[in-house]
């Protein structure tokens, strides 16, 4: 697994549970999306009354499971976390559908992977809560309305563009999330290091949040890997030259890009001068299979103005070959 993936291992689930801020006032960053959402949660709570659906975009790792759970805190209600692959079959969600009880929070994670069955079960319970349970099987199975109590579902997608327009338009309330500045992640690395009991200086914080792609999960797995660091070298603080030496370790640039994305860059650059040159022959060159290019270097790489994607395929910014401390050849596009 890349030190930079913005997806997390279930152990790293663990770890995290612990990291997370519990109300809205304690989470740094995405403004707008606190602001909007802390309204939303006032007024239901002024009307005592379950707020609307709530539906949360943005890339992994930006905190939408976080502020799921700070939703139900926030409105002193427990919360069923489930996810869109983990219910395969509309039995599975009729289930927990069946089961909830007035002002319960739903959180479905990835929602855009539910099955068609139970995302039309879905449709009907948030807007009529209500659940056809399906009575026996074949020509003589029946549909029992069932009445549920009003709930609240917060669903969470990284592709709110896959998103059916019924479903989307249950949620009476969309926040996306964007990626954090470098500011907003020195507060959360701040936060975090005293909850781990890690001793941190300004400059060696600034350092791990302006690796980590705007993005607080990568930050916080940068935080524990310099902190192995410092442990090992039997340095107590997380200072620069710590920070500095454990992400070079762990082939972190100064930009946040790893070994794969500089490969990527590399053979755009040294290789195809720059390009324009097409994603199955840029693999080949960097010994990948095109949909680990396309998936897991592209995105950081296109987003930051690293890469472009022109239609005859991949090419350099002017960004990348100075990145890699490059001159770009004379009357080169990049
Ligand atoms: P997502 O569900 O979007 O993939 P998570 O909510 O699981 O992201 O967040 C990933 C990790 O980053 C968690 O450990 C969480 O505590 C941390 N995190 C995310 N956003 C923030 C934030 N604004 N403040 C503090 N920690 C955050």
């Amino acid at each position: 697994a890349r030190v930079v993936d913005a997806d997390s291992s279930e152990e790293e689930r663990r770890i995290e549970a612990a990291l997370r801020p519990r109300r809205l006032t304690d989470f740094p960053g995405q403004q707008r999306v606190r602001d909007q959402l802390g309204l939303v949660l006032e007024a239901a709570r002024r009307r005592q009354a379950p707020p609307d659906h709530v539906l949360l975009s943005g890339p992994p790792g930006l905190g939408k499971t976080t502020l799921a759970m700070i939703i139900a805190a926030e409105l002193e209600q427990p919360i069923r976390i489930t996810s869109g692959p983990a219910i395969q079959h509309a039995g599975d969600l009729a289930a927990v559908l069946s089961s909830m009880s007035e002002g319960e929070v739903l959180f479905l994670d990835e929602i855009h992977r539910m099955s068609r069955p139970a995302e039309e079960m879905l449709y009907l319970a948030m807007e009529d809560f209500r659940v056809d349970v399906i009575v026996g099987k074949g020509p003589g199975a029946t549909a029992i309305p069932l009445e549920l109590p009003p709930f609240t579902v917060v669903g969470a997608t990284t592709r709110s563009g896959l998103l059916p327009a019924p479903l989307r338009d249950r949620f009476g309330f969309t926040g996306h999330l964007d990626f954090y500045s470098t500011e907003d992640l020195v507060k959360i690395l701040t936060r975090n290091a005293t909850l781990l009991e890690i001793e941190a200086d300004p400059a060696g914080v600034e350092q791990i949040a302006s690796r980590s792609r705007g993005t607080p999960r990568i930050a916080n797995r940068l935080l524990r890997r310099v902190r192995d660091w410092a442990q090992v070298h039997g340095r107590h603080v997380v200072d620069l030259p710590a920070a500095e030496a454990a992400l070079d370790l762990f082939d972190v640039d100064a930009r946040g890009l790893d070994r794969l994305d500089r490969a990527v860059l590399e053979a755009l650059c040294q290789r195809f001068g720059g390009g324009p040159v097409g994603l199955s022959t840029l693999a080949v060159a960097v010994g990948e299979e095109p949909d680990t290019v396309e998936t897991v270097a592209e995105p950081f790489l296109v987003r930051e103005g690293f890469m472009v994607r022109t239609p005859r395929g991949r090419a350099a910014s002017p960004l990348a070959w100075q990145h890699l401390g490059l001159t770009p050849p004379q009357g080169s596009p990049g």
